[in-house]
C-alpha cells in the first residue's frame, strides 16, 4: 500500500453524516471504504465497490473528484480533503483481477446490450449477476466506447479496459465486436432470436457541425474522430480548435502529444465550458486560447472568424470588425456530439426527443416494449458516473419487468 493511501485514510474524519457519500452521484460507501482499509480487509473493500458500481476502477480516475466526493469532504473547507479518488483506486486496481463476481444461477433468459460503454458494460454485469445470459453487440472492434475511443490513453490507460474485456467473459457474458445494430442485424432481429429484453446503451456519437462553409475540407476533423485513432490523423505542426469544452481539451493536449507546436482554442463566448481542471491540464501542455471568435469559414488556410460582441451581461449582441484569416495546417471541430439515427431508422415504435435523444419512461423503457435504455444517448452527454448510476437503476427494472412477465406466463 503507497505512504499516500496510508496517509490519506488516517487524515478521514470519519463524519457522523458524510458528505463525500452524498456528493457522490453513485453513492460509494466511502466511510465502510476506508474503515475496511484500516482493518486491513481490502478484498471486501473491493468487493463492496464493485458491487456498488462495477466501473468504480474507471470512476476512481476520470470522475470529477473535485466536484463530487472530494468536493464535499469537510476537510477541504478549511484545507485539503480527503484524496478519496487516490485510495479508491488502489483498492479497485488492486482487487480487480483477483475478485470473481458472485453469479446467480442461470435463469435462461436472454438479454442483449447494444453498446459496450459505460451504459451497456453496467447493465451487463448486473443482468449477469441475476442470472442472465447476456449478450453485449458493440460497433467497434474494442469495447469501452468514450473510455476505449474518446478520452485519451494518458488520461485512462487502455490497458484497464482490456481487463474489463477479460472480466466481463470471465462472467460468462458474450461479446460480439463489430457488429453494428442497425445494420445487418436490426432490434426486431433481436427478439426473433429469443432475447426475451434489449438495452440501448448506444451513446452521442454524431459531431455537431457548425453549418459553415468548409467543414467538408481536407483539412479539418470532428473531434472524436481524431481521438478515436490520433495516430491516423496527421494534423501538422499548426493547429485550430474550434470548441473549448472537454472533448476539446482532450484534442488539444492529444495533438501535442503527438508534436504539434502550436495548438489554439477558440470559443465565441467568454469563458471556456471546459471543467477547470481540464482547461488548467491543456494550458500547462502549451495549447492557447482565445475567446470571442465566432468561426465563419474554413478556407484552405485554415479557420476564418468575426469578433463576438458582448454586452454588458456577457452575452453575445452580434459580429463585428473584419474577417480573420488564421493560418493553421488543420482545423479540429470539437463542439459537442449526437446521437446517431441508425437505431431509430431501423426500429417501428422506438421514439426520439427533439434533440434526438431517446425517449424512456421512469423505468427507462424506451416507446417499444421491452426495449430500455440509458447513458447518453438518453440524457445527451454526460459522465461515466451518471451512465452508470442510471444504467443500474434501468438494469434492476429490466429484471423486475422480466420477472413480472415470466410470472405471468
Ligand atoms: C473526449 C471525451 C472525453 C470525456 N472525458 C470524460 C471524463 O474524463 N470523465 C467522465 O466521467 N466522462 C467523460 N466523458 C463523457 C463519458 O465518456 C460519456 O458520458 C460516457 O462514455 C457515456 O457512456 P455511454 O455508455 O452512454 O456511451 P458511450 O461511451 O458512447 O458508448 C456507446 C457504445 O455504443 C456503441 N454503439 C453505438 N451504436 C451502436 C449500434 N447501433 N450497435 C452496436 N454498438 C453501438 C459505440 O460504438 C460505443 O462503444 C468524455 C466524453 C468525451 C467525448
Amino acid at each position: 500500500m503507497s505512504g499516500h493511501v496510508l496517509d490519506e485514510i488516517n487524515r478521514c474524519l470519519n463524519c457522523r453524516k458524510p458528505a463525500c457519500r452524498q456528493g457522490c452521484p453513485i453513492n460509494t460507501p466511502i466511510p465502510q471504504m476506508i474503515r475496511l482499509l484500516k482493518e486491513h480487509r481490502p478484498n471486501e473493500a473491493g468487493e463492496m465497490l464493485f458491487d456498488n458500481n462495477p466501473l468504480s476502477l474507471i470512476c476512481s480516475i476520470v470522475c470529477m473528484h473535485e466536484k463530487q466526493c472530494e468536493g464535499h469532504c469537510v476537510l477541504g473547507r478549511t484545507g485539503s480533503a480527503v484524496q478519496i479518488s487516490s485510495i479508491e483506486n488502489y483498492i479497485s486496481d488492486t482487487f480487480f483481477d483477483k475478485m470473481q463476481p458472485e453469479l446467480a444461477p442461470p435463469n435462461g433468459i436472454a438479454v442483449a446490450v447494444i453498446g459496450s460503454g459505460p451504459a451497456g458494460i453496467t447493465v451487463a454485469v448486473e443482468m449477469a449477476r441475476r442470472g442472465y445470459s447476456v449478450t453485449i453487440f458493440e460497433a467497434k472492434d474494442k469495447i469501452g466506447g468514450v473510455m476505449q475511443y474518446g478520452i485519451p490513453d494518458f488520461r485512462l490507460p487502455k490497458s484497464i479496459l482490456k481487463r474489463y474485456k477479460q472480466k466481463l467473459e470471465s462472467m460468462g457474458i458474450t461479446i460480439r465486436l463489430n457488429t453494428t445494430i442497425g445494420n445487418a442485424l436490426s432490434i426486431d432481429n433481436l427478439f426473433r432470436d429469443d432475447y426475451r429484453a434489449v438495452f440501448i446503451g448506444s451513446g452521442v456519437w454524431r459531431a455537431r457541425t457548425l453549418g459553415v462553409k468548409g467543414e467538408s475540407r481536407g483539412n479539418v476533423r470532428f473531434g472524436l474522430d481524431y481521438l478515436s485513432n490520433p495516430g491516423q490523423h496527421e494534423l501538422g505542426e499548426e493547429v485550430a480548435i474550434i470548441g473549448m469544452g472537454n472533448t476539446a481539451m482532450d484534442v488539444a493536449r492529444t495533438a501535442l502529444r503527438r508534436g504539434s507546436k502550436k495548438v489554439t482554442l477558440y470559443s465565441n463566448m467568454l469563458v471556456a465550458t471546459a471543467a477547470k481542471r481540464e482547461l488548467t491540464y491543456a494550458q500547462l501542455d502549451g495549447a492557447e486560447l482565445e475567446f470571442g471568435k465566432q468561426l465563419v469559414e474554413i478556407n484552405e488556410k485554415g479557420p476564418v472568424f468575426r469578433d463576438v460582441v458582448f454586452n454588458m451581461q456577457g452575452d453575445s449582441v452580434g459580429l463585428q470588425g473584419d474577417l480573420q484569416q488564421v493560418e493553421a495546417d488543420s482545423v479540429v471541430i470539437a463542439v459537442s456530439q449526437g446521437p446517431r439515427r441508425r437505431l431509430v431508422d431501423t426500429t417501428p415504435g422506438l421514439q426520439v426527443d427533439a434533440s434526438g435523444f431517446l425517449v424512456v419512461d421512469d423505468q427507462g423503457q424506451t416507446t417499444k416494449e421491452m426495449v430500455f435504455a440509458a447513458g447518453d444517448v438518453v440524457t445527451g452527454p454526460m459522465n461515466v458516473v451518471t451512465a452508470v448510476t442510471d444504467s443500474k437503476r434501468v438494469a434492476a427494472n429490466m429484471d423486475r419487468m422480466l420477472q413480472e412477465q415470466i410470472n405471468q406466463q
